[in-house]
C-alpha cells in the first residue's frame, strides 16, 4: 500500500490534472482498442461503419470518463490533504514543532533495538513563569526550549514533547557517557537562550535525566529510569543533569523500580560512570504517565 502511496498521493493540481489525462486515456483506448479487434472478424463492414463505430467508441468515453474521473480524483485529493494534516497533527506539537510524544515514543520503539540514550528534560519552576508573566509568556518560554533542543541536539536525534513543560531526546547508539554530554550542553544552552524570553528576564532553565537504553530493558523501563533520574536532577537542585548508573538499570530491569543509593549530584560524566546506585525512588504519577 506505501509502494502506492506517491501514486494515489493527489498533493497538488498538476498531480489531479495528470492523474486525469491518464484516466481519460485508459477509457478512451481501452473501447477502441477492443473493438476495433472484434471488428477485424468482421472483414466484410463497410469502411464508414466500421469507422462510426470505432468513432462513437471513442467520443462516448471521452465524453463520460472526465467528469467522473474529476469527481473522484478532487475527492481523493481532499482525502489526501485531510489525511496529511491529520498527520502532521499526529507527529507535530502543535505549539513548539517538535515530535509529539506518541510519534516520538512510536519512532524510538523502531529503533530502540539498536541500542541509545533517552533525555528527559523538564523545565524548572516553570509553574512560576506562568504565574508571573501569563500563559502566553509561558508558551514562549516553551517555544524557546524547544528551538533550544532542536538547535543543540546532535542532528540524528528524535526531539519531542512528552507533555506539558517536559520534552524527551533520543540519542540513537548514544552510550550514557556521550548523552551526559550532550545533556550537559543542552543545560549550558538552555541557562544562555533562556535568559530573557519575549522581553522578560525569565532564566529558563532545565533539569535531565539521562538513561542508557539496555539490551535486556523495555522502552518503558528506559522511561521510567530516565525519569527517576529527571528526579534526581531536580531534587539535587534543578539546573543539571543526572545519569542513571548501569547498576540502577540493571535493578531496574531486574525489579522495574529502584532503591537505594546516594543523593548525589552529577554534572560530570566521569563521576556518573563511577556512581554505584543512584538515590531514586518510584514516583507514584510515574509509570501511568510513561506507559506509552
Ligand atoms: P519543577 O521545577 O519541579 O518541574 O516545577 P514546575 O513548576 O516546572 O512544575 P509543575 O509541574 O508544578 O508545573 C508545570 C506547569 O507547566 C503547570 C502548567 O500550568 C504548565 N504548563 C503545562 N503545559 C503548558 C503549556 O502548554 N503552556 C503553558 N504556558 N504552561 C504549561
Ligand atoms: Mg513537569
Ligand atoms: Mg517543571
Amino acid at each position: 500500500m506505501n509502494k502506492l502511496r506517491p501514486f494515489f498521493h493527489l498533493k497538488s493540481s498538476r498531480h489531479v490534472l495528470v492523474m486525469l489525462a491518464l484516466i481519460t486515456s485508459l477509457s478512451v483506448a481501452a473501447p477502441v482498442l477492443s473493438i476495433a479487434t472484434a471488428l477485424t472478424f468482421m472483414p466484410k463492414l463497410p469502411g464508414q461503419l466500421y469507422w462510426g463505430v470505432i468513432s462513437l467508441s471513442a467520443i462516448i468515453p471521452l465524453l463520460i470518463a472526465p467528469p467522473i474521473a474529476l469527481g473522484g480524483l478532487s475527492i481523493l485529493r481532499l482525502l489526501t490533504i485531510t489525511i496529511d494534516r491529520l498527520d502532521n497533527y499526529v507527529r507535530y506539537d502543535a505549539l513548539t514543532g517538535v515530535l509529539s510524544r506518541v510519534y516520538l515514543l512510536g519512532q524510538m520503539r523502531e529503533i530502540l533495538a539498536k541500542g541509545g540514550s533517552f533525555l528527559m528534560i523538564d523545565a524548572d519552576h516553570f509553574k512560576s513563569i506562568n504565574d508571573t508573566y501569563g500563559h502566553d509568556v509561558g508558551d514562549e518560554a516553551l517555544k524557546c526550549l524547544s528551538e533550544v533542543l532542536k538547535t543543540f541536539a546532535p542532528n540524528h536525534a528524535l526531539v519531542g514533547r512528552l507533555g506539558g513543560e517536559e520534552f524527551g531526546v533520543f540519542l540513537p547508539e548514544m552510550t550514557s557517557l556521550e548523552a551526559g554530554r550532550v545533556a550537559d550542553n543542552l543545560c549550558a544552552a538552555m541557562r544562555r537562550s533562556g535568559e530573557v524570553i519575549a522581553g522578560h528576564r525569565i532564566s529558563l532553565t532545565i533539569s535531565i535525566g539521562v538513561a542508557q537504553h539496555r539490551p535486556d530493558s523495555t522502552l518503558e523501563q528506559t522511561l521510567k529510569l530516565a525519569d527517576e533520574a529527571l528526579y534526581h536532577a531536580k531534587r539535587t537542585g534543578r539546573d543539571r543533569y543526572h545519569v542513571a548508573t548501569a547498576s540502577a538499570a540493571l535493578q531496574a530491569a531486574k525489579t522495574g523500580s529502584i532503591h537505594g543509593g546516594q543523593d548525589r549530584r552529577s554534572r560530570h560524566p566521569a563521576t556518573q560512570l563511577a556512581q554505584v546506585g543512584m538515590s531514586a525512588r518510584s514516583i507514584p504519577h510515574a509509570t501511568s504517565r510513561l506507559n506509552a
